[in-house]
């Protein structure tokens, strides 16, 4: 049983698909119809085309598993049962929660980023920019942030808009990171600060904002105040908080290095919803293929499955040509960093998953990069 629709539960339907093949009968639990591309979102508002969209039933179907149309409401984990919100009762002999992070607004004077109306919240803003309405924008990433890579790829696009239309904007990046995308590395982060720089971006690092009324941002430590016309922010992240399993702060659940919950039987839990400090599709499609190996050796699969050991790969959107990052993580901090003109070890997609990525390509209306 994989609960979940997204990035995480599709990785771990193809790659347990792969792995196990027939030994096991898989049921994807999940209420979205559609499965969104959700990096490509970043896009809408400056006229492109929207994100890829795919039917989610065709993917499952693919994968060679059933779906079932509800959602997760508790697991039971001492008898092996979901509960259903429809109120249906669910055996599994394995489970695998996929279930995503909650976006929530940190500030109530900004806009906030949120990929299912990004068109709708900023599309106004851009046009404003472009007519030379708008001529100061702060984009803000509060202390606990969502995925920090669409924050840097608006702002450079919004700067590359503004340049194209002859308008003068001040735009500033506030971030609690000691550094531009700092989980990528230096090479990364020095990569990203030299792009800004040419953007005019003025970038602000190891800060933390405060929006205390429209037009007003407080910095600290340092109470440092700027007055931008417009604030866009990223969301706060929380955790699913799954009924019948213990979860970590803010509703994370807690895994093992096989990204297993512990002291729950067979249940395992892959992407935003685990209790790991990035959210990020790609690193979410590698746990996704960790918990594959482990219930296809349950299967009786002859396979040693890997702990999960991330590393990232992003394709950082600008105004121009992308960027090409990656990085190796010990601790939460990249120790082989990489920036780059051209793809790293392959990857051109932005969510870098080993089952899900070429299965998106090969399919009509393939995702661009
Ligand atoms: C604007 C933007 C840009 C991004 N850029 C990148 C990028 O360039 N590269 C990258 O790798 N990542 C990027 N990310 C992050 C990436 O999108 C997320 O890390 C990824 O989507 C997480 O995948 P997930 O499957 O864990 O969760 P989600 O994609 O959030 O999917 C969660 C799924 O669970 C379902 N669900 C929720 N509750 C229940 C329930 N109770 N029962 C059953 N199903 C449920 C939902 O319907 C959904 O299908 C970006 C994110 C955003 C918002």
């Amino acid at each position: 049983m994989i609960a979940g629709g997204g990035i995480a539960a599709l990785e771990a339907a193809l790659a347990l698909s792969e792995l196990a093949g027939a030994r096991v009968s898989m049921t994807v639990l999940a209420p979205n119809d559609e499965f969104v591309y959700r990096p490509m979102t970043v896009r809408e508002p400056f006229a492109y085309s929207a994100a890829a969209r795919h039917p989610l039933a065709s993917i499952v179907r693919d994968a060679g598993a059933g779906l079932v149309a509800d959602e997760l409401g508790w697991v039971e984990p001492g008898k092996q049962l979901v509960h259903t919100k429809g109120g249906m009762d669910l055996p599994y002999d394995a489970l695998v929660l996929a279930l995503g992070a909650k976006l929530r607004p940190r500030y109530a004077h900004a806009a906030t980023i949120d990929d299912r109306r990004m068109d709708e919240t900023l599309h106004g803003l851009v046009q404003d920019v472009e007519m030379g309405y708008v001529k100061t924008v702060a984009f803000v990433a509060p202390g606990r942030m969502a995925w920090p890579l669409p924050l840097y790829e608006l702002a450079l696009m919004t700067a590359g808009r503004a340049y194209d239309m002859n308008v003068n904007l001040e735009a500033a990046i506030v971030t609690p990171e000691d550094k531009p995308l700092a989980v990528f590395g230096q090479e990364v982060s020095d990569g990203v600060a030299a792009l800004l720089a040419g953007k005019d971006i003025t970038v602000i690092t190891s800060g933390y904002a405060e929006v205390p009324a429209q037009g007003e941002v407080v910095v600290n430590p340092g109470e440092r105040r700027l007055a931008p016309e417009r604030v866009i922010a990223l969301p706060e992240l929380y955790g699913p908080s799954v009924r019948g399993l213990h979860v970590g702060e803010h509703g994370f659940i807690r895994v093992d290095k096989f990204c297993r919950v512990p002291n729950a039987g067979p249940v395992f839990a892959a992407g935003d919803a685990v209790d790991f400090p990035i959210k990020q599709g790609g690193v979410g499609a590698q746990q996704a293929d960790v918990v594959a190996e482990s219930i296809a050796q349950l299967a009786g699969v002859d396979i040693e499955p890997r702990a999960f050991n991330p590393v990232i790969h992003g394709v950082l959107l600008t105004d121009e040509r992308p960027r090409y990052l990656a990085a190796k993580l010990t601790g939460g901090h990249g120790f082989v960093s990489q920036f780059s003109d051209t793809p790293i070890d392959g990857v051109t997609q932005k969510v870098a998953a080993r089952y899900l990525a070429p299965y998106l390509e090969t399919r009509e209306g393939a995702v661009p990069a």
